[in-house]
Order: C-alpha cells, then structure tokens, then sequence
C-alpha cells in the first residue's frame, strides 16, 4: 500500500512508522474495532472530503454498540480528520479512522481496556481496478450467508464482522470472479464483501433493505438520494436471488468500489453484459457530484485546505 508520512494517534500526529500495537491488543485477539473507510476527492474546489460527519456518525454508532466511549467529541475527530489530511499534505485520499480496545486485562471482557483512536490517510485508487467503472465486474453468489440477526450486528462496521467479508471475498476471488454477492439467512440477497448492491428491472431500481443484514451504506443513501431526484422510482425491498438473473442492470455501491456496475453474476450476463444505460446515468451523477463538476447542493462535501 502507498504508505504517507503522519498517522493521528488520540488527538495527536505521530510517524507512520511509529503507529503500532503491542501483540496482547484486545482488538487483535478478539476483533473489538470498529472503523471508517472515507475518501478525500481532489474536486475543482480543491480538496473535499465526501460525507465527512455521517461516516464519523456511523463510527460512533458502531463504538456505541459495543459501548466504547470515544474520547473526544464528533466535531474534533472530524476536525482530527482532515488535520491528518492536511499533515500528509494530500490532494486525495482514503481515510481510515478505527477505535479498538487496546492492550490491558487478557480476556473477553473489553470492558477493562482502553479505547484507542487512531487516523491513517493514503492513496488509493479504484477499488476493483479501474476498467471496472465502466466495463464491470463479473460477480458471483457466495456460498458464506450473512450473520444472521441477533448474532453480530451488521449495522456496526467493526472488525470482527470482516471476518464474513473475507471468506466471501477470498472464495470468489479464487473461482474468478471479482467479488461475492452474500445472502442473508433467509435466502435473499444481502449484499458483496464490502459494498451494497443494486437492481434495475423495468426502470425501477432496487436495493435490499436495512433488515437484510447489510451495511447501511452512506454512497447507497446517496445513489438512492441522486436516483430519487432524477425521477427513478426507488425500491428498498427484499431481492430473491433469481431477481438478479433477470435484471436489466445492477451495480455495487461503497466508498472503496464506488458505483461499479455488474456485468455477469454466476456467469449469466446482467442485461447486456455491460454498463447499462441507468447505471451510467447514476454513476456519472455521482461521480460529477463527488468530483465537483456539479454543486454541492445537498453540503455533502468538507473542504480539507480552506476550512
Ligand atoms: N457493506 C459493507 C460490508 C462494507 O464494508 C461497505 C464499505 N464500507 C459497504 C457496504 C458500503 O458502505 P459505504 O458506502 O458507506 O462505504
């Protein structure tokens, strides 16, 4: 990974070199992180970061659920943020902000341990390589389901939850395909490894809803949002499998992945095996938005050297 010069570390700037943990961390042994995944654009206004205060929101609604108190206030860890940005003196960016409990009492309970905060920054391309925002990706149906509800919560973005993410990725990776679309323990579809996913079927667009043990992505609110003020009626519904089968489109939302469209799942083509026609107007929505080709109407994006 492309690595930068400053790490923020409890509400001050060290050497990335210096940013490491002692081996009996809590977090190591027992997965108690949770943790953001935020990019910094380079726009026509300079640098911006996208959706700043919800990505923080969703890192303190994660340490809640696991009650770890963050030690400073939303306002300062999203003014830590882009302190870290400006440290590394980067154009654009990924930020990786993650709370963990730290070394302390040996045991489950995490209680005893401190929570530590720290702030990496780096560049970071396209997530699933860059032929893939506009050719598409071939996808497979994992044979990994979801937690079910009640086991480990999947609204919470926290470490041990990845450890899902991983076998699906690490199993359509090795059957050539670019990333696993994950059901839910009741069979319909959830979502990939580390994106959420949507459907176009007769112009309608469709994503799976939040009690289908996904991620509530922030770029998914957005791509509903934008789909939703271009006049698309969108759909928050549990999807069957075979739906996908038979869609017109469909394409992948996150921060890493961006909107990236599908072109085959379990080798049957999507519509016409390329971008289709709704995808490429909702990703070049978002990308001129995010990019600052349009105006930032809705306030979505943090100016990093201006403010
Ligand atoms: N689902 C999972 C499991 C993820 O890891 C991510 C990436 N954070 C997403 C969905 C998409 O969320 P967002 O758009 O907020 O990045």
């Amino acid at each position: 990974m492309g690595k930068a010069k400053k790490i923020w570390k409890n509400g001050s700037l060290i050497n990335w070199e210096d940013a490491n943990i002692h081996v009996m961390t809590h977090a190591l042994h027992y997965g108690t992180s949770v943790f953001e995944g935020i990019r910094c654009y380079k726009t026509s206004r300079g640098s911006e970061v996208f959706h700043l205060q919800r990505h923080v929101d969703r890192l303190y609604n994660s340490a809640k659920i696991y009650r770890m108190d963050i030690p400073f206030t939303r306002e300062e860890f999203c003014t830590a943020v882009l302190d870290t940005i400006r440290a590394n003196e980067l154009e654009h960016c990924y930020v990786r902000p993650i709370v963990f409990r730290g070394f302390g009492p040996m045991g489950v309970n995490p209680l005893g341990n401190s929570v530590e905060s720290y702030i990496a920054v780096w560049e970071w391309g396209k997530y699933l390589g860059d032929e893939a925002i506009e050719q598409g990706v071939d996808v497979c149906t994992s044979s990994w389901n979801r937690a079910a509800p009640n086991t480990i919560p999947a609204m919470a973005k926290a470490g041990g939850n990845y450890l899902s993410s991983i076998l699906v990725k690490m199993e359509a990776l090795t059957n050539g395909y670019s990333e696993g679309i994950v059901l839910d323990t009741n069979g319909y579809v959830s979502e990939g490894s580390g994106e959420n996913i949507f459907v176009i079927k007769d112009s309608v667009v469709w994503t799976s809803p939040i009690s289908g043990s996904i991620l509530p992505g922030i770029t998914r609110e957005c791509v509903m949002k934008i789909a939703r003020e271009k006049g698309y009626e969108v759909r928050e519904q549990f999807i069957p499998r075979e739906f996908l089968y038979i869609a017109d489109e469909a394409f992948l939302t996150g921060t890493a992945a961006e909107l990236t469209p599908l072109r085959s799942i379990d080798r049957i083509q999507i519509g016409a095996g390329k971008r289709g026609s709704i995808t490429a107007d909702l990703q070049s929505a978002f990308f001129d938005f995010v990019e600052g080709r349009v105006e930032d109407k809705w306030g979505w994006m943090t100016n990093v050297y201006a403010s």
